[in-house]
């Protein structure tokens, strides 16, 4: 996701404005040596998860960390972690090339146990899992034979977009942070300074952005948009007639399953706002309020409710290997037949 290009910057310190509470917070519990053993930090993305992990990962390792909790960027330990080499600062990811995105337990065992859980440079080890709800449920339970039994110098950070999918054991043993999106003044005030906002539509982009600001920075791109048009006129024509849907689903074969299915959910459930009520001021994607304003007054409700669900379980699933050209026919089929009265 976004977020992973804007974690913790060495040139770039200072603090993300919307978290400044949450991180004072963070700071004071660990000066006030109120630190538990394990952090949760939860919430959607492009809000500053990472940021704030990495943050405070390179604060508790700095030699020489200021007032605020911001690290020094210049001792040995600061220089190590610019690397990305500190020996007491790991990440546990899921296996980039493995066929499924799953964070194993043979890989909590053998970085949470407590030997490895021992800092080797100074006074702890962090050990970051990242995202925390890719454990499979074998790893959840090897994390928390280490959560019931903690080693003393060490700090485990887990970072999840969804912390419900964690088991309630593991969660319940850990200090927890959730992090909202900032309010629109604060999102858009930050969104403005860092692009162009003659050449982008900052409200807009917080709005595809759920309010996630570094997620609305992400989505400022020419190339990112076009698909995103091109893939809405699709969607658009195969629902007034005008294209096929089998050439439709052809086009987005280039598309990620996960942003065409997010890009569904919206356009669809604004359909039904629109359906609903023609005038509706909420809407996920307010740029295209006249295109399904049109495809609102050719559908009926129940079906249209039927196909969101249909676009939320393949949501649900869309860390499974799927095959693309199947699933992107069998959405717009269905989307067609919305139209056409044979569902
Ligand atoms: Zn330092």
């Amino acid at each position: 996701m976004p977020e992973t290009m804007k974690s913790f910057d060495f040139d770039r310190p200072e603090l993300l404005p919307w978290l400044a509470g949450h991180w004072r917070r963070l700071w004071d519990s660990y000066r006030e040596g109120r630190l538990g053993h394990a952090l949760l930090l939860s919430g959607p993305a492009g809000i500053g998860k990472r940021h704030i992990a990495d943050r405070f990962s390179a604060a508790l390792l700095c030699r020489a960390p200021g007032a605020d909790g911001t690290a020094c960027g210049t001792c040995t330990d600061c220089t190590l972690v610019r690397a990305g080499n500190h020996p007491d600062l790991v990440h546990v990811r899921p296996e980039p090339d493995a066929k499924s995105p799953e964070i194993r337990a043979d890989a909590i065992r053998t970085l949470c146990g407590q030997q490895s859980l021992t800092a080797s440079r100074g006074e702890r080890k962090i050990l970051q899992i990242v995202p925390a709800e890719a454990m499979n449920l074998f790893a959840a339970n090897s994390l928390l034979k280490t959560l019931e039994e903690p080693v003393a110098s060490s700090l485990l950070v887990l970072i999840s977009e969804d912390p419900s999918r964690l088991p309630a054991t593991v969660t319940s043993r850990c200090q927890r942070i959730t992090l909202q999106p900032p309010d629109a003044g604060i999102g858009s005030d930050w969104l403005s300074a860092r692009i162009d906002p003659r050449r982008f539509d900052v409200p807009l982009l917080l709005r595809l952005a759920h309010e996630a600001p570094l997620r609305a920075l992400a989505l400022a791109d020419d190339e990112a948009l076009a698909r995103r048009e091109q893939a809405f006129e699709q969607f658009a024509a195969v629902g007034l007639g005008s294209q096929d849907p089998i050439a439709g689903a052809e086009a987005w074969q280039t598309l990620e399953p996960r942003l065409v299915l997010e890009w569904l959910t919206a356009w669809v459930s604004d359909l039904l706002r629109l359906v609903q009520t023609p005038s509706a001021t909420y809407l996920s994607s307010p740029d295209k309020r006249g295109p399904l304003t049109d495809l609102a007054k050719l559908v009926d409700p129940a079906p249209v409710h039927r196909y969101l669900r249909h676009v939320l379980n393949y949501r649900a699933l869309v860390d499974a290997p799927l095959n693309k050209g199947l699933l992107y026919e069998g959405l717009l089929v269905d989307w067609a037949r919305l139209f056409r009265g044979t569902e």
